[in-house]
């Protein structure tokens, strides 16, 4: 990873929005026109909106580029390939500099009018306030059911308090964000990476809206995986759950052993072969599912090790020469993360 800015350089504004943008372009013009008027209400005119694009397909890059060619909040940040969104997240909070740091999707299921109260929540004296949903329209049943089994599930695992029905829909504060920025991870479980950090966190009710164009890039082979890294991340019961279960197996093989002895004094050894490859087969799967979870975390350390970049940026792109000048912000994350200085 690029070596981090130093804080100071930041030009002080009140707030960034970060939002990682797939696949969204029926929704950018609503969009750009909802956070604006939010953040003009909010916050005046101390605030940037920064927009990632992750790898888009089909001209949502292009709009967001026009986008910041006219409006000088707008900064675009153009990642190389398409690297899902928590990365795309990642990139977007390395490059916000706002004292407090919106996290808001691009589809318009987290209103954005919903900053005000979230400020005002903050100005309480809280680092972190998160979304919390009372209620989810515009999902089916099966993607309710399936986020609440995995919340549910993650925090009998893990050893913190991951609030359920939580997305990344967040106001931090830019120590928080620092905090966040500073965790080198490459498998990456943002809203539990933030309960990690501490600090002061509260939620926040609200109701999640439908998505406002275009279909989820969350389709359920993403979800397992997210689902994988939260629990890897944040737990080692996998871990433990292997060797109990090694332990149990060991304890039942065991008995089987006695028993196989005792068959062999009595002398009916012939009878019993339903039991033998019964008890074949369950080892056998026992013995995969265990060394599939040791691959889990060895794949993920294995990763890890190589130390590459989270991503690699394209082209930023923003307009406004406050930002965009030498020795300015954008200028040396431009240097920094597009390779321009290193010879
Ligand atoms: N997203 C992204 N990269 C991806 C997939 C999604 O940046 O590979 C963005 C997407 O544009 C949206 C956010 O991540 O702003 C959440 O995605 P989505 O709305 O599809 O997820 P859901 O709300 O259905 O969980
Ligand atoms: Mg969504």
């Amino acid at each position: 990873m690029p070596e981090r800015m130093d804080i100071a350089t930041r030009q002080a504004i009140a707030l960034s929005v970060v939002i990682p943008c797939y696949n969204e372009l029926d929704g950018m013009g609503e969009l750009h026109r909802r956070v604006t008027a939010a953040c003009d209400s909010h916050v005046g005119t101390s605030y940037e909106i920064v927009l990632v694009i992750d790898g888009a397909t089909d001209g949502t890059r292009e709009a967001i580029i026009e986008l910041a060619r006219h409006d000088p909040r707008v900064i675009a940040v153009d990642l190389s390939r398409n690297y899902g969104h928590q990365v795309a997240l990642s990139a977007g909070l390395e490059f916000s500099r706002g004292q407090r740091v919106l996290i808001l999707d691009a589809d318009l299921q987290d209103p954005p009018e919903l900053l005000g109260p979230m400020m005002t929540r903050m100005d309480e004296g809280f680092d972190v306030v998160y979304g919390q949903r009372l209620k989810r329209e515009g999902e089916s049943l099966f993607k309710r059911s399936s986020a609440t089994l995995f919340y549910r599930l993650l925090r009998r695992m893990v050893d913190m308090d991951i609030a359920a029905d939580t997305g990344d829909f967040r106001l931090m504060s830019r120590r928080a964000v620092d905090h966040l920025n500073a965790m080198p991870e490459r498998y990456r479980f943002i809203r539990g990476m933030v309960t990690w950090i501490g600090l002061k966190q509260t939620a926040f009710h609200y109701h999640r809206q439908a998505r406002f164009a275009g279909t989820t890039h969350y389709p359920l082979r993403k979800m397992i995986l997210l689902a994988m890294d939260a629990m890897t991340s944040f737990s080692i019961v996998p871990l433990r759950f292997a060797s109990h279960l090694g332990m149990i197996f060991g304890a039942i093989g065991l008995l089987a052993l006695g028993y196989t002895i005792v068959s062999w004094i009595e002398g009916n050894v012939i009878p019993g072969w339903t039991s033998l490859a019964a008890i074949v087969l369950i080892l056998g799967s026992v013995q995969l599912l265990v060394l599939g979870i040791f691959g889990e975390y060895l794949g993920r350390m294995y990763m890890e090790t190589k130390r590459r970049p989270l991503y690699i940026v394209n082209e930023i792109v923003c307009c406004d020469p406050a930002v965009e000048g030498a020795d300015s912000h954008v200028h040396r994350l431009k240097a920094m993360f597009t390779g321009a200085s290193r010879a």
